[in-house]
Order: structure tokens, then C-alpha cells, then sequence
């Protein structure tokens, strides 16, 4: 995969924002680390084919200096921020006002300027919902779904399907009050499970880090391929590798294997949108994404 060259270091005393021509605008994502990030590809993808004068770039930020970085995004007029791991929830103090999903998340993804305020969002949940109903052509209202996984992705894909009217929703967790918490996003037909449960449900979600490259689960399956079924649509939100284990054993058997790229590219084009006020080139960026991770 292509590094980015974009990089800009924190020094000790504040955070560093690249230099631009004048006439470009600069959005930003930051998180630590921050150099694998293919936020930078999507974005400036999305710029360049929108034919807009704006430039994306990645800071690296840790969680105690995210105070002075915020200050800098009001100071150099930065004009969208994108924020991953770990400052999801360290940003939210410094930031003017937040969106109803970033407050029942309390995790913000993205921050836009309204009028004068900073607003803090959060698009990774409707971000998935509408890459599922992209990819599959399908209804979801009133379905059912398997969660495996209660972190900060399954929290907020489980508060989007509440708002997408799905039906049962059965979340499986190793930690089972984390479990429960998540349970709480998703309204009443949600209910903690176990594995056993993943055959009696349409839709099933790894939304754990397990199968993804360079972790100590990397190859490995959420749970046991015994209980995927052909009538299911699996989808897994781990992205690298695109082809998980998980969606190497669904599609042995028939079921319809959805890759997390597309949540990764529609939670990005609802950033774009709000930034811009345009629609992102969703296909191009694919395709593009895919390109550069294969
Ligand atoms: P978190 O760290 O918040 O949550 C990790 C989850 O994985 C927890 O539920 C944790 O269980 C579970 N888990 C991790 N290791 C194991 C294991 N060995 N056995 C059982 N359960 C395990 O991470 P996120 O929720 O932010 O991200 C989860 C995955 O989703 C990542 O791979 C991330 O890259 C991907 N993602 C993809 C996006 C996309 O756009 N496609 C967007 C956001 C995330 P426990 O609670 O028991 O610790």
C-alpha cells in the first residue's frame, strides 16, 4: 500500500498545519497513527475529480495535544476535519457544538463549521447503512442482524440500523458489558447474544478487529464458519485485507460477502458533502481505494 507523504509531525509546543497556496482550501485528518490512514486518498480523489482547489492532508496528533490542534484548526481556517483513533472522544470538549449521533456516540468522526461553530459529527453509522443499501440494492427495514463486536464501530452502525427501522438486533461480544452498553443504542428489539444465535439472523456484521492484517488476529474468523448460512449477507467492516477470512468462508458457501470498503467510502463522502456541499464521486473513489490496497 502507498504511504503518504503528507505527514506533518506535532513539534513539542503546538500543532503544525502545512503551508497551502493561498487560493486552497485545507481539510485535514488527525489521529495517532496517522501515516496508513487512507483518508488522504479518498479525499483528495474526491478533490481532484470535483475539480475543487482543496488539499487533504494527515496530522499525526496525540490524545494531549488534540486542545492545541483544535485551536489551530480555528486559527489556520482549516475547513473539514476527518478524526480517527484515539481522539474520537478527547476532541469533543473543544469543539462548539455536537450532532445528535456524535452526542449518543459520544464519538465525533468528522468536524464542520457552521456558520462560526465547530461542529463535531459522526458518519461512520449512516455511513454503513447507506454503503449496505448500495451494495445490496435492498430494503433493510424490519431485518434482522447479527453484531459481533460492542466498540466504538458496532456502537455506531448498531444506532444506525435503530434509525434505518431494521428489526431484531442480537449483538455478540466477548466483554459482555460492553455488550450491553452498545445494547442500549439500538432500542428495544435489541438483545444480547451469543454465536448460536448468528444462523436465525439475515444480515451478520463482524465488527470486531479480528481477521484484519498486522494484528495478532489476522487470519483468524470472529467465530466458527459453522454458523454462516447461504440465504445470509455478511459483511465485514475490517477493510485490510479486502477479502477477510470471514468473507472468504461466505462466499464458499453461497452467501452474499459485502467488503468494509464501502462503509469506509460512504462515511467519507458524507464528510465530503458536508464540507463541500457536493455529492462525493462514490464509484471513482472505490475503485481507487481498491487499487491502492490490493
Ligand atoms: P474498538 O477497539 O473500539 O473495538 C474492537 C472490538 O473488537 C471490540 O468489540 C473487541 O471486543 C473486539 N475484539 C478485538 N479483538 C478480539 C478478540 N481477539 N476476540 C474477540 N473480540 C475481539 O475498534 P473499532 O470498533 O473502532 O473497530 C473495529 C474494526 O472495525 C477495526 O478493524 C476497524 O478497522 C474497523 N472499522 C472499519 C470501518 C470502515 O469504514 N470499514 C470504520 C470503523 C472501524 P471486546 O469489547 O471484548 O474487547
Amino acid at each position: 500500500m502507498q504511504l503518504y507523504k503528507s505527514v506533518w509531525k506535532e513539534t513539542s509546543a503546538v500543532v503544525n498545519f502545512p503551508e497551502t497556496e493561498t487560493s486552497q482550501i485545507m481539510a485535514v485528518v488527525i489521529g495517532q497513527p496517522i501515516k496508513h490512514s487512507l483518508s488522504p486518498l479518498i479525499h483528495n480523489t474526491a478533490f481532484a475529480i470535483g475539480n475543487l482547489n482543496w488539499t487533504y492532508h494527515a496530522i499525526e496528533v496525540s490524545k494531549d495535544k488534540v486542545q492545541d490542534c483544535i485551536k489551530g484548526v480555528r486559527e489556520n481556517n482549516i475547513r473539514g476535519v476527518s478524526v480517527t483513533m484515539p481522539l474520537k472522544e478527547a476532541v469533543i470538549p473543544f469543539l462548539d457544538q455536537l450532532s445528535e449521533a456524535a452526542s449518543e456516540l459520544q464519538a465525533v468522526n468528522c468536524i464542520y463549521w457552521d456558520d462560526k461553530k465547530l461542529v463535531g459529527h459522526n458518519t461512520d453509522g449512516e455511513g454503513f447503512v447507506n454503503s449496505l443499501i448500495a451494495e445490496t440494492g435492498k430494503d433493510i427495514s424490519g431485518s434482522s442482524f447479527a453484531i459481533i463486536g460492542a466498540g466504538g464501530a458496532a456502537r455506531s452502525v448498531i444506532r444506525a440500523l435503530r434509525k434505518a427501522s431494521v428489526g431484531k438486533i442480537t449483538i455478540i461480544n466477548r466483554n459482555h458489558e460492553k455488550a450491553i452498553f452498545a445494547a442500549n443504542l439500538g432500542g428495544g428489539d435489541t438483545d444480547v447474544g451469543t454465536a448460536a444465535e448468528i444462523p436465525n439472523c439475515k444480515y451478520v456484521i463482524n465488527a470486531t478487529s479480528i481477521g484484519m492484517v498486522g494484528t495478532e488476529n489476522e487470519g483468524m474468523l470472529p467465530f466458527s464458519e459453522r454458523y454462516l448460512r447461504s440465504h445470509q449477507t455478511i459483511v465485514d467492516l475490517v477493510y485490510n485485507p479486502i477479502e477477510t477470512p470471514l468473507l472468504l468462508e461466505a462466499r464458499k458457501i453461497g452467501a452474499t460477502a459485502i467488503t468494509g470498503i464501502g462503509m469506509l467510502v460512504h462515511q467519507a463522502a458524507l464528510q465530503y458533502q458536508l464540507w463541500t456541499g457536493m455529492n462525493a464521486p462514490i464509484q471513482d473513489i472505490q475503485r481507487k481505494v481498491i487499487s491502492e490496497i490490493r
